[in-house]
């Protein structure tokens, strides 16, 4: 039996559960003074306190319990007054003290929510995601199977372990169930770790680049016959990494499931591995026998009390929601819904903003960005913010306004600043490109062209406007694409008496 995913959703309802880890951008470790730079050599961020060596002391990170709270608030949360630290006790090569340090049954935020909207057959519809918690713990190090096929412990020859990633904050955003998303749930999953990016991002407590591991998400997944009212049980697919892999595990779950179920078997407590090129998951350890973890409270570190005062002040330093935002800049600017969405998917709506911010015009700033920009970008496959600086494409944009640069010109000044010629200034000094407006040089350009074309000219004379076009080309091209169209077409039409 093998159902596809709009025959399933008609007999079975999914659940959804989301776990989503966050690694905060503080500048040292959770319980240590060590830098967390990403990409430094092997175990040269490391101290006797994040190698859990015997008789070293961690104290908390202040910064990481502000950036919590002001996810907490941000999730609309309630911050506890006292929480603690706790020991999850478990072996493995990349924990270097045997157990990790993590909030257990006192976590620091509880019972907020998040509030996404997607596009259903019905229009956009609005799905509230309950936050269950919001806790802090430690990220592992990083081990490194070498020799083997598959870069996994199984065949290598030895292993390699990096501790730098060891003790780096982690925060773990956990949903409650999220019931009746009926067939949306891919979608819902994915406008969740959306969301929840953006708010992240807001805050500034986190870079949040999912494709470097800072923001991970585990996808719980259970389905039940329709109106059965009852839970099934639950699979785990760990360490999501891109939005579109979320929403392809949830598709991928809950055909595999359904599948399963159709074919009279059970589904087993378990923790899966998202396959990238397949969609699908494969088993990882099964969960029944992982769980005892022996938490008890870690003896080694205080309750984290914050007092109400401090609350206050980072309720005060909130910014505006993302979802507000939009809303706003979109109202301000006069864009349609679907160009701010563009803006949105590609990114590139804070940049966007800044550049509105150094005096662009919105739609200006709007199409040079997504316009030629991004495609040069696309063409390299970087971020078009790699290829030129907003303060770059603020002043060209100003040049064209202030008439000193034709469309066609400020795209060969973008092009030269991209391609490492200096400022749009010395692009413009480099290679000449001023526009043509003095009259006088226009003017003997224009006599050329009408000389060159008389009976042209003699039809626009007689009033076939449009018949211009053919001569403002040819003024175009003697003056090398450098003057301004527009002033070219009145002094024309002007000589030819219209
Ligand atoms: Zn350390």
């Amino acid at each position: 039996m093998s159902l596809n995913y709009d025959q399933v959703i008609e007999k079975y309802e999914p659940t959804l559960g989301l776990e989503v880890h966050v690694e905060l951008n503080t500048k040292s470790k959770m319980f240590c003074s060590c830098a967390t730079e990403f990409g430094a050599l092997p175990n040269t961020q490391t101290c006797p306190v994040c190698l859990g060596l015997p008789g070293a002391l961690p104290v908390v990170n202040k910064r990481a319990i502000e950036s919590t709270i002001l996810i907490g608030l941000a999730l609309n949360c309630s911050i506890a007054p006292y929480s603690r630290f706790a020991r999850k006790n478990y072996f493995y090569p990349d924990m270097p003290k045997n157990f990790q340090t993590s909030q257990y049954d006192e976590p620091i935020c509880v019972n907020g929510y998040l509030d996404v909207q997607i596009q259903t057959d019905e229009g956009d519809k609005t799905f509230r995601i309950e936050i269950e918690r919001v806790h802090m713990e430690e990220d592992t190090g990083k081990s490194l199977h070498v020799g083997g096929s598959t870069g996994r412990i199984h065949g290598a020859e030895y292993s390699l372990l990096d501790y730098n990633r060891a003790g780096i904050p982690l925060v773990e955003i956990v949903t409650k169930i999220v019931p009746d998303t009926g067939k949306y749930a891919p979608q819902v999953a994915r406008a969740y770790v959306a969301a929840l990016r953006d708010i992240l991002r807001g805050l500034k407590v986190s870079d949040v680049k999912m494709e470097q591991g800072s923001l991970r998400c585990d996808v719980n997944l259970s389905l039940a016959q329709v109106n059965s009212g009852k839970l099934g049980t639950r699979s785990e697919t760990k360490n999501v990494n891109s939005l579109r892999s979320v929403e392809r595990a949830v598709i991928g779950e809950v055909i595999r499931q359904a599948n399963r179920l159709e074919d009279g078997e059970r589904i087993i407590q378990e923790t899966r591995h998202f396959l990238e090129e397949s969609g699908q998951t494969r088993p990882g350890r099964s969960k029944e026998q992982a769980e005892d973890y022996r938490y008890f409270p870690e003896p080694d570190l205080v309750p984290v009390v914050p007092d109400a005062k401090w609350i206050e002040e980072l309720k005060k330093i909130l910014p505006e929601k993302p979802a507000d935002r939009r809303k706003r800049l979109q109202t301000t600017w006069s864009v349609p819904d679907k160009e701010m969405a563009a803006m949105v998917n590609a990114e590139l709506l804070d940049t966007v903003e800044e550049t509105v911010l150094l005096g662009a015009d919105p739609t200006k700033a709007r199409s040079w960005w997504l316009g030629e920009i991004s495609r040069i970008a696309n063409d390299r496959s970087v971020l078009a913010t790699e290829l030129i600086s907003v303060k770059d494409v603020a002043q060209v944009i100003a040049l064209i306004t202030k008439g000193e640069l034709t469309d066609k010109l400020a795209r060969q000044v973008v092009e030269g600043v991209i391609a490492g010629e200096g400022s749009p200034a010395d692009v413009i000094t480099k290679r000449g490109l001023k526009v043509v407006s003095d009259d006088s040089q226009l003017m003997k350009a224009i006599i050329d062209a009408v000389a060159a074309q008389a009976e042209t000219a003699q039809r626009v004379r007689e009033g076939n406007i449009p018949a211009a076009g053919a001569l403002i080309g040819a003024v175009m091209k003697a003056t090398g694409g450098q003057a301004d169209a527009a002033k070219v077409r009145e002094l024309l039409l002007k000589h030819l008496g219209q």
